[in-house]
């Protein structure tokens, strides 16, 4: 007679025993797992809801490959990606350029829980994290292969491994620190917790949506196939925060509040844009703030009140930012685009405006007089004036531009010296992120530093792009060729 899983289930995953030849400080260094103090019976309790065999597992994964694949291989014989809105497109180009390096780097992640996490029943869940992790990396890989022939951009799938570009460097410091860089505990409140169970919604859900409305089946369909995924691995957090809240609640509280800020960072950086400005007016579900408030903010609230944890101390601030940060990404890499590898969209004509304004009440305030002064000099002929020359001071903890966590009204400087270095940050909240561990941060040179430092040959924008390896194929431009601006020219001329 065949057994019930439940009846085995417990059997199959607890394969520790008592180390005799080695020490186990030695074989699970704190380095690694992150248990410090944590007594090593504490992580008996650490228990998850999916309870996944290694038969059940493959036999899922393999009917989810055969999906994806179907889809794509359908699409593209009926030539769909030729027909998607070109400003559409450009969320997908920024997607697989910062993403398949994540989806690698989480392989990693999960392989030192696989080796090195304090608990038995995790180290088994690792690896299915492990193998979903891979899938991703090569599900991006072979999307933007099949793609390339279409277009060039697709190939930073691969170039991000490798670049210098400078929102590649923003996204790759943010999970070096919460990926590569953290020990198992760390990484499952960064990682699993925050990102994964939260924040990949918005890319993996919510975009998906907007991909869907907006044609883009393949795309929309293997964003769907990889949050299943993720919604599975990101379980371990959970358990992991509920030991840590009997041993250790302070450092839970700490992990969780500069992971929440970084990651609200770096998707006001990818998202943001991509869904208020890039998505075709007609096909938005929600506004990026929306969401955030609907899937990330409550569902984060929630998280703190269950396991006794307090709301950040920056919590009104954050908000402020959630109103705003994504608006100073967008117009700064909007303005910066010869610095990006994609092309982005304005996305200001006066219906896209409208909609922001209604989303946005503080939108024309803050943001609108900005653009008014591009749009004034894309319609008089001046492109040059809507065009850098110069790069922007940079954040050393986030790598994004000093001034963009906010309104452009508010440009307090933020700035620290450690060891006899001037460090600068985007906010009070980036540079208390760098004070929890500043070891962590200080050796690290942003951007703007490397300029100072020499490192960039020679020290001007033209010697910016070729460090970047931007290269004129790919470079960024406005996706439409000012044809929005248009809409602002008087009636007459517009029409002449
Ligand atoms: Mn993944
Ligand atoms: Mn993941």
């Amino acid at each position: 007679m065949l057994l019930n899983r439940d009846d085995w289930y417990d059997t199959s995953r607890d394969l520790d025993w008592e180390l005799s030849y080695v020490d186990p400080k030695l074989a699970f260094p704190d380095e690694w797992s992150g248990a410090g103090n944590i007594p090593a019976d504490a992580w008996q309790k650490w228990d998850e809801p999916f309870r996944v065999s290694f038969r059940d597992y493959v036999r899922i994964q393999r009917e989810k490959e055969m999906g994806v694949k179907a889809v794509s291989n359908a699409l593209s014989r009926a030539g769909l990606y030729e027909k998607l809105d070109p400003a559409h497109v450009a969320a997908s180009h920024l997607h697989m350029g910062t993403t398949c390096m994540v989806e690698h780097m989480a392989v990693t992640m999960q392989a030192r829980f696989c080796r090195f996490a304090p608990s038995t029943r995790w180290r088994n869940l690792g690896v299915f994290g492990m193998l979903d992790e891979t899938r991703h990396t090569q599900l991006d890989m072979r999307f933007s292969h099949d793609l390339l022939k279409q277009e060039p951009r697709f190939d930073w799938a691969q170039k991000a491994f490798h670049t210098n570009e400078w929102g590649v460097l923003a996204v790759k410091n943010f999970f070096d620190d919460a990926m590569l860089n953290a020990d198992c505990i760390e990484a499952a409140l960064a990682s699993s917790l925050t990102v994964e169970h939260g924040f990949t919604n918005i890319q993996f859900v919510a975009l998906a949506a907007d991909a869907m409305a907006a044609g883009d089946i393949n795309w929309s369909n293997l964003l769907s196939s990889i949050q299943t995924d993720e919604a599975r691995h990101a379980q371990q957090g959970f358990p992991t925060l509920e030991v840590l809240m009997e041993h250790d609640p302070q450092r839970a509280q700490t992990a969780l509040d500069v992971a929440f800020w970084r990651a609200t960072r770096l998707f006001q950086t990818l998202t943001g844009p991509a869904m208020d400005y890039y998505t075709p007016l007609d096909q938005r579900k929600m506004s990026f703030k929306e969401f955030m408030l609907e899937w990330i903010v409550n569902h984060h609230e929630r998280i703190l009140n269950d396991y006794g944890l307090k709301k950040p101390w920056y919590w009104d601030q954050f908000l402020v930012s959630l109103e705003n940060g994504h608006h100073a990404m967008h117009i700064g890499t909007w303005y910066w685009r010869p610095t990006l590898f994609w092309k982005p969209n304005a996305g200001v004509s006066k219906d896209e405006r409208d909609w922001l304004r209604e989303k946005y009440p503080t939108w024309e305030n803050n943001w609108g007089a900005l653009w008014d002064e591009i749009i004034k000099n894309v319609n008089d002929d001046r492109i040059e004036n809507t065009l850098p020359d110069t790069l922007p001071s940079l954040c050393n903890l986030t790598q994004l531009p000093l001034g963009s966590a906010f309104s452009r009204h508010e440009l307090a400087e933020h700035s620290l010296e450690y060891k006899g270095r001037l460090y600068q940050f985007d906010s009070e909240i980036s540079k208390w992120c760098f004070e929890q561990d500043p070891e962590r941060y200080a050796g690290h040179q942003n951007f703007i530093d490397r300029f100072i430092d020499g490192q960039i040959v020679p020290a001007d924008l033209a010697g910016g792009l070729l460090y970047m390896g931007l290269t004129p194929d790919v470079m960024g431009d406005d996706v439409y060729e000012y044809a929005w601006a248009k809409d602002y020219l008087p009636a007459e001329t517009a029409t002449a």
